[in-house]
């Protein structure tokens, strides 16, 4: 198979690990119904929340008034809270109406909050007598995106797994893609597998409810994110196998990613560099203009989407910058070790957060970019830190080849900014 760059001499692989567990400054798991939503498009998701979680989906979605919105929320009134009414029944009475007015509607999503966890409103219940009532035509389930559990992309994360136990048994040899990418970044990755000659790939979740996978012993799986630790678990639970490879950020990145593919599915080597020739070449190119901006430059990753240390394994061996900090929500080795063992070793790798002590050290470090949420990045400009909002890197199209040179822009242009404005002030 194709050569790689080789490995460096020492990865991150087995660097110790500050683990962290103070507060933290992260969005909850909620704010992946906005991708989510515009991926599975028969699927709706009632979030069963307050006002609050009314305001941060409308907020985070923009506005919504060109269709017909395939999220809500069924809010929780003081008497819910209170327990003086039958919040199972309010709900089962909202979704009869939904599904009554919307027949487009073919997966339903209940969606735990902050307020349904305190009260303990059992939506697993929930979700059970309401596919006794809607099916065949509706499937309900249900998962946590509270903020009290999850971390903003933990939320998709939650929503996969919900989906694995109740997917067909299949024995066939298959492959699937797992993650919700943009469909014209997923038309990609399938184009360029089924070039190989591996075709009838299925991906989870599906864009329709009638093309949602099966699985089975024979099947086997490539995570496209790496903040699915707990869909990969189910998988794994359903007896589906994963391909372990470097995420596909960036053009080394997706080159071991197909390859490990490729070597599962006995594709020459002639075939695959036939096939990936050309789009290495472009995505090369388009990430040497960012580069320019890039090398040298020092980055400190705040722990927010899960995607830091694939993100500075790419930027590091690809861009030349250096990383200071990597800091990440959770460590899943299974998912993120190639991705460790191919970082060079410097940077603290830090799991979990302790937001002051964290600030501290990235005062510290003054890094030239540092990567962090929202609530961080105003004040760390305010303190002549130049910021990249960790949630833009979700939103955007940054998987496989075609996406390479805008992922690395994603990273210079702040940069560039910085160094306009400085230009301006002198
Ligand atoms: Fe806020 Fe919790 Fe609702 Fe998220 S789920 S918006 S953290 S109340």
């Amino acid at each position: 198979m194709t050569q790689l760059p080789p490995p460096p001499a020492l990865g991150c692989g087995a660097a110790p690990v500050l683990k962290e567990r103070g507060q933290r400054e992260v969005f909850c798991g909620l704010t992946g119904i906005i991708w989510l939503h515009r991926k599975m498009q028969d699927a709706f998701f009632l979030v069963v929340g307050s006002r609050t979680c009314a305001h941060l989906l409308q907020s985070a979605a923009g506005v919504m008034i060109f269709a017909e919105p395939r999220f809500a929320t069924a809010i929780l009134e003081e008497t819910d809270l209170a327990g003086m009414a039958d919040a199972q029944d309010e709900l089962d009475r909202e979704v009869g109406r939904l599904l009554e007015r919307r027949p487009d509607i073919r997966q339903l999503f209940l969606v735990g909050s902050c307020p349904s966890e305190v009260i303990k409103l059992d939506l697993g219940k929930a979700a059970e007598r309401l596919t006794r009532v809607h099916a065949p035509h509706v499937r309900v389930l249900n998962y946590s995106g509270s903020g009290i559990e999850t971390t903003f992309t933990e939320g998709e994360d939650a929503c996969l797994a919900s989906m694995v136990p109740v997917l067909p048994r299949n024995e066939a040899r298959q492959l699937l893609l797992i993650g919700a990418l943009p469909d014209v970044v997923e038309d990609q990755a399938l184009g360029l597998l089924s070039q190989m000659g591996i075709d009838g790939i299925r991906t989870l979740p599906a864009r329709r409810a009638d093309d949602i996978p099966s699985i089975g012993p024979n099947t086997v799986y490539a995570l496209t994110q790496p903040f699915l630790g707990e869909t990969h678990a189910e998988l794994t639970r359903r007896g589906a196998r994963h391909i372990p490879a470097p995420l596909p950020f960036g053009e080394e990145g997706t080159t071991a990613w197909l390859s490990a593919i490729a070597r599962e599915f006995g594709v020459d080597r002639d075939t695959f560099d036939a096939v990936t020739e050309a789009p290495r070449a472009r995505a090369r190119k388009a990430v040497a203009r960012a580069t320019e901006t890039l090398q040298g430059k020092r980055i400190f990753f705040f722990p927010d989407s899960q995607l830091e240390i694939p993100l500075a394994r790419f930027l590091t061996r690809e861009c030349g910058m250096d990383a200071v900090e990597v800091g990440t929500p959770y460590i899943h080795r299974d998912i993120v070790g190639p991705d460790l063992d191919l970082l060079p070793a410097g940077p603290t790798i830090s799991e979990g957060q302790d937001v002051d002590r964290q600030l501290d050290r990235a005062r510290t470090a003054r890094a030239d970019l540092t990567v962090c949420g929202l609530g961080l990045a105003n004040p760390l400009e305010a303190e002549g830190l130049t910021t990249k909002w960790a949630i833009e890197l979700v939103f955007t199209p940054v998987h496989f080849y075609e996406q390479a040179g805008d992922l690395a822009e994603l990273f210079a242009r702040p940069i560039r900014r910085k160094e306009k404005l400085k230009l301006k002030e002198v």
